[in-house]
């Protein structure tokens, strides 16, 4: 049997920074991650010079040489020291400089919204409005372009979604490559009274929060499981029920503003004006009828909507489509009716670290 042993570099704790060192250790035993922060500092060097020298740019070069000094070595190697890259972190967020936060989550968010910026940045030509106005929604959604911007990459290039758009515009020279952090998460509300459901919403993301359950003992299958439970809330106002209640009202007013009519002489002025503002009243009695037959979402010219009493309603958040990794930060804050914050103090398994679909 074959054994090949390897050597795994560690990261010198440069004052308060295991958390960053513990990051960098995690993204850099996979893949995906090195091959996609290598892709972008190679964007970068086929890019614009001035986005060479950006902020962002340094980081994600700074962050290639680490994550490079952290592949598994042949023999054995003293320790790294990651200065270089705590500086570079240091010039975007001032409280790397301090250490004062040491929060490893907020560092991840910074070192791939870094890492998009990067992409964003070396080929402005595939984020012009033309790129906005051309890409068609995926059917009755909403899709945060900002943050799926860098997305254009990806390797499943056929739809017309930003996650699956093709690379064909591009002036940086390179084939297409995906964000393996991003994925796309959707929710759905429906109200409890009228069982009408809103528009699918969906959004990307580059990590999940996670709610740790009050336990002595947990699983990240049961965080994720609270993740996409049905939520109730209490204080939704439902666009059907809005409609309805307007076109309630305007049923009133109209039956009102017959009864005044009826008592005007009808070649006065006054009966004139009544008439004009029952013909209206009738045009927007229709607009409501149409609007909750086929689409209640639809635009009412001129129509003030009545605001009906928040009822309760339930919100579901669906996986759409999972990234390549798939990072979950497990948040131990418990936020209490005072507005204090606790530590929930559970024990955690270790569960799902990387998702390949
Ligand atoms: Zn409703």
């Amino acid at each position: 049997m074959l054994v090949v042993v390897v050597f795994m570099r560690g990261l010198y704790n440069l004052g308060n920074t295991c958390f960053m060192n513990s990051t960098l250790q995690s993204l850099a035993s996979l893949d995906e991650f090195n091959t996609y922060a290598d892709n972008c500092v190679k964007l970068l060097a086929a890019g614009d010079a001035t986005v060479n020298h950006s902020a962002d740019a340094d980081i994600a070069v700074q962050l290639n040489i680490v994550l490079e000094q952290l592949r598994p070595q042949a023999s054995r190697v003293s320790a790294y020291s990651p200065r270089a890259l705590v500086n570079s972190l240091s010039k975007k967020g001032r409280w790397m400089a301090s250490r004062a936060e040491q929060d490893a989550q907020e560092l991840f968010q910074m070192v791939s919204s870094t890492l998009q910026a990067t992409m964003r940045e070396s080929d402005p030509s595939l984020f012009n409005t033309d790129f906005l106005a051309n890409t068609a929604p995926i059917e009755n959604s909403i899709v945060s372009t900002a943050s799926s911007s860098s997305s254009c990459h990806s390797a499943n290039s056929a739809g017309k979604h930003p996650l699956r758009r093709r690379c064909s515009t591009s002036v940086c020279g390179m084939p297409p490559f995906a964000n393996p952090l991003l994925g796309m998460a959707a929710s759905r509300i429906a109200c409890v009274k009228c069982g009408y459901t809103a528009a699918i919403r969906h959004f990307t993301f580059d990590n999940l929060s996670l709610t740790v359950p009050r336990a002595r003992h947990t699983t990240v299958e049961e965080c994720l499981s609270m993740y996409t439970v049905i939520d109730q809330l209490d204080d939704f106002k439902c666009r059907y029920c809005t409609v309805a209640a307007t076109l309630a009202q305007t049923m009133a007013d109209i039956q009102t503003c017959r009864s005044e009519l009826a008592e005007l002489d009808a070649a006065s002025k006054r009966a004139a004006r009544k008439s004009a503002a029952l013909a209206t009243l009738i045009d927007h009695q229709h607009q409501l009828e149409q609007a909750l037959s086929s689409n209640p979402e639809a635009e009412l010219k001129g129509i003030k909507l009545v605001s009906p009493q928040p009822g309760v309603s339930t919100k579901q958040t669906m996986i759409a489509r999972t990234p390549k990794i798939l990072v979950l930060h497990l948040s131990r804050s418990i936020f209490l009716p005072t507005g204090d914050t606790i530590k929930n103090t559970a024990h955690q398994y270790e569960g799902l670290r990387q998702c390949v679909p």
